[in-house]
C-alpha cells in the first residue's frame, strides 16, 4: 500500500520541465505550481510568509511558475 503522502509533509508535485523563456521550473497546472509552494513552505524556511510564493501562467510557454515577492526589484541608485 501506498502511503498518501512522504513523511516529510511534502507533497508530490508534477514538474512538466523548464521553462526556456524565465528559467524557472514549469508545472502542468496550477495544483501542481501550489503543492510546489507549500513544499517550500513546509520545508520551514525562514522568512517565507503567507504572501510569498504564487503561480501564474507563463505567457511563454503557458504552463505554472511559481514566484515568490522575496524577489524584489532593485531601486536604481542614482
Ligand atoms: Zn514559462
Amino acid at each position: 500500500m501506498r502511503r498518501k503522502r512522504p513523511k516529510g509533509r511534502s507533497f508530490r508535485v508534477k514538474v512538466s520541465g523548464t521553462c526556456e523563456q524565465t528559467g524557472k521550473v514549469s508545472y502542468p497546472s496550477e495544483i501542481d505550481a501550489k503543492l510546489a509552494i507549500a513544499n517550500i513552505r513546509f520545508s520551514g524556511k525562514r522568512g517565507f510568509d503567507k504572501s510569498e510564493g504564487r503561480c501564474y501562467v507563463c505567457p511563454a510557454c503557458h504552463k505554472w511558475h511559481t514566484t515568490s515577492k522575496g524577489v524584489r526589484a532593485k531601486a536604481p541608485e542614482a
